[in-house]
């Protein structure tokens, strides 16, 4: 998904699918991995010496040297590169929005200043050059099979599964970029489709907009709040069992430790659908649109090695902001990001813009015209105001002023 302005149309999901590789298979794309991410790491050092980050830049200057070094052939070489400057790109607007500290703190200044690594088995991204479908339009799907590329040659009749919805969605949509992931030796494809799209209803009660945080997973405009206490406490038993498995220092409880991080996203995740179902489905039926707060790009953090992984909850936003995107559209429901500059200190009746209007996390009080009430209701109910602007502006391209990110 790209971290446009805003999302009216091309909304994409992934689809998440199982590859059923056979041994020779598996130490081919085991190597592929491996080679991909070497060179991954090696061109992020150069990128972080020669001070080279722009795309097309790091292209000229490096492409032939990392196809010859590493024995990729050209797309891979291509995606290579992609996703080390999406990385780049990524960790460099973490450090801007203050994820890793402020300027000047030690962890901030030491992930500015160390080169990013690729973990050998991190995620690798395929595109249709790369990697084909086979799907069978029988129910089920039986014998549905990729063909992708590898070091070692192309590898064909890649058996692959999914459950019946995704194989259809494979199937009927656009395919964009797909990783190659590779979990406690399973292998998996996580493919992106555009998503199916409702004609799209014109948002004539205006926005409903929802502000995410940590003590309230999500907040709408209307007053509803999706409390993060279940989540957060789940956390916090998740974090304790962590921290007994992390002192035993075995390969048994860093095993468990890994099956323990998964089931906590699954966890969240659920919250996540949940929730963005039933924001979807209010927006529906009262004729608004959706506005969410614009978030940084999230994808290249699972990838990164520490120090630069950035705060837990980054993810879990950029999740549900794509939850909401996907299902908005499917739903023919109007879906803008706007900009969140000062969003929790903006009064949302009479617009005026103070530190000081946001008392403590949850109490927010007007300087200027003594509206009182909840913090994240408050920044809500500006999301929503932004998006009705927004959403003119997108109406009226040619009068939309730029959106200046924060
Ligand atoms: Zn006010």
């Amino acid at each position: 998904m790209s971290v446009g302005a805003f999302m009216v149309r091309g909304v994409k999901q992934v689809v998440k699918v199982r590859m059923l590789a056979t041994g020779d298979q598996a130490v081919a794309l085991r190597a592929t991995l491996r080679t991909c991410n070497e060179a991954a790491s090696w061109l992020s050092d150069r990128m972080h010496t020669d001070r080279v980050r722009d795309k097309r830049k790091v292209q000229k200057r490096f492409y032939t040297d990392l196809k010859n070094r590493f024995g990729l052939s050209a797309q891979p070489a291509i995606r290579v590169i992609g996703k080390v400057v999406d990385a780049h790109t990524t960790l460099r607007a973490n450090i801007k929005a203050g994820n890793y500290g402020p300027p000047g703190s030690p962890k901030r200044t030491k992930v500015a200043a160390t080169p990013m690594g690729f973990r050998v088995d991190a995620a690798q991204p395929f595109d249709a050059r790369c990697l084909s479908w086979q799907i069978p339009e029988t129910v089920g799907g039986r014998d549905a099979a990729v063909s992708i590329w590898t070091t070692g040659g192309r590898c064909k009749d890649v058996r692959v599964l999914a459950v019946a919805r995704d194989l259809v969605l494979l199937r009927t949509r656009p395919i964009g970029e797909t990783d190659l992931v590779c979990r406690d030796g399973k292998w998996y494809l996580y493919a992106t489709v555009e998503s199916p799209q409702a004609p799209l209803a014109e948002p004539v009660n205006g926005f409903v907009g929802v502000d995410m945080g940590i003590v309230n997973i999500a907040t709408t405009s209307d007053g509803h709040m999706a409390a993060g206490a279940r989540l957060n406490r789940y956390r916090k038993r998740q974090l304790n069992l962590r921290k007994r498995l992390q002192a035993k220092k075995t390969s048994s409880a860093r095993r468990l430790l890994k099956k323990r991080r998964r089931k906590e996203a699954r966890f969240a995740a659920d919250i996540n659908h949940q929730i963005s179902k039933r924001i979807v489905a209010e927006a529906q039926r009262t004729g608004r649109g959706i506005a969410v707060e614009k978030l940084t790009g999230i994808r290249a953090r699972v990838r990164l090695r520490k120090p630069q992984r950035a705060a837990v909850h980054s993810w879990a936003f950029a999740q549900l902001g794509a939850f909401l995107g996907y299902k908005a559209q499917a739903a023919g429901v109007a879906f803008v990001e706007v900009d969140p500059a000062y969003s929790s200190q903006t009064c949302h009746r009479c617009g005026w813009v103070d530190k000081r209007n946001r008392r403590s996390q949850s109490e927010f009080e007007c300087g200027r015209c003594r509206f009182v009430g909840h913090a994240d209701y408050n920044a809500a109910k500006v999301v929503a105001a932004r998006g009705v602007q927004r959403w003119g502006e997108v109406m009226r391209p040619h009068a939309a002023p730029p959106l200046t990110a924060s």
